[in-house]
């Protein structure tokens, strides 16, 4: 038995998921005549409260498309230090809008408003980059998976309304956040300008995202989808899994998210785990006393009992639960933690 924790974008489509894409109505989706592609975008414009959205082959492309439309070359965003947009998506902010980032020191992934506020550039001292733009990502990735407050979110809205600021929710792993605190999309949809989620991770998709705007907005993230080299043809067939994921895969995330809790608490009970960091979904991220046993050696111990995990750096670890971790899986991890 073969156990990957590595990340939740790492599951394969279900026999379900499989049969949905297999029997997929398709068109061109450059000509905007892919049915399926087309159903999605409505699905989740309408499951989101707004009125438009569009199909994208990835969530850094998604993102790097809401960044360039809130956007002038020169101008700076504001996000915290883990953000995902500016730790793994390539340098595409410089690289694809000219935007510089001031980055916050939050907690977990997770900054403020009060932080939010003192990090704008007074836009009338020219010497500075004038800020456009606030992204925030939930669930945090670097953070763990941590799940911010509603209240908060409402709070940076404000600075943004009161500043003129766009604000992008990085919403890869939104669902689970939605799952875990039992919240709609449509509180989401009525905070942002524009939201980006994945199928492609807790979902079990293959592959696919989707940004979440007004019309005018999406309109123009066709374009800019275009300039990126994401215009997909007979797309439906991927569409079709995420339709199938969003109305069969939704609610189990809790699963995901009861057995990441019960890692946790495996690992506490380790005398060389000096760490677990609080586990609100299905990432798990903890800390080894490397004068006990270093990250490397427990990294290779658990290789040879064929289960994968990742290490982030500075005696870091990772596991990550997903559709395709199985109850026999995570029995299974269960003992060996408890053995090794
Ligand atoms: C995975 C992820 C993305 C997008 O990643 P892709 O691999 O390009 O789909 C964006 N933001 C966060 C927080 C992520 O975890």
């Amino acid at each position: 038995m073969q156990i990957n924790l590595i990340s939740d974008t790492v599951t394969k489509p279900s026999p379900g998921m499989l049969e949905a894409m297999m029997t997929a109505e398709v068109g061109d989706d450059v000509f905007k005549n892919d049915p399926t592609v087309n159903k999605l975008e409505e699905k989740v414009a309408l499951l989101f409260g707004r009125e438009a959205a569009l199909f994208f082959p990835s969530g850094t492309m998604a993102n790097q498309t809401a960044i360039k439309l809130h956007t002038q070359p020169g101008e700076q965003l504001i996000c915290d230090k883990y953000a995902h947009v500016y730790n793994y998506e390539g340098g595409g902010i410089s690289f694809n809008s000219g935007v510089s980032c001031r980055l916050v020191d939050g907690h977990r992934g997770m900054m403020t408003a009060a932080q939010v506020e003192e990090a704008i550039n007074p836009p009338d001292f020219y010497h500075s980059p004038l800020t456009s733009l606030v992204c925030v990502e939930n669930t945090t990735n670097k953070g763990g998976g941590a799940c911010w407050d509603m209240e908060e979110l409402e709070r940076i809205k404000a600075v943004c309304h009161q500043h003129h600021l766009k604000y992008h929710l990085d919403g890869a792993r939104l669902w689970n956040a939605l799952v875990a605190k039992k919240e709609s999309p449509k509180q989401y949809g009525d905070l942002f300008h524009t939201i980006s989620v994945c199928l492609s991770k807790g979902l079990g998709c293959p592959i696919g995202s989707v940004l979440i705007g007004d019309r005018e907005t999406i309109q123009k993230a066709v374009r800019v989808r275009k300039v990126f080299g994401g215009g997909m043809r007979q797309a439906g067939y991927l569409a079709a899994a995420g339709i199938y994921a969003l109305d069969n895969q939704l609610q189990r995330l809790e699963e995901d998210h009861n057995r990441a809790k019960e890692i946790g608490q495996a690992l506490q009970a380790l005398t060389y785990v000096k760490k677990v960091a609080p586990i609100e979904t299905n990432i798990v991220i903890f800390e080894i006393d490397q004068s006990q046993i270093s990250t490397d050696i427990f990294i290779k111990k658990l290789e040879e009992k064929n289960i994968q995990i990742i290490g982030m750096g500075q005696g870091k670890l990772r596991m990550v639960t997903h559709m395709d971790y199985t109850e026999a899986m995570h029995q299974r991890l269960l003992d060996i933690l408890g053995s090794l």
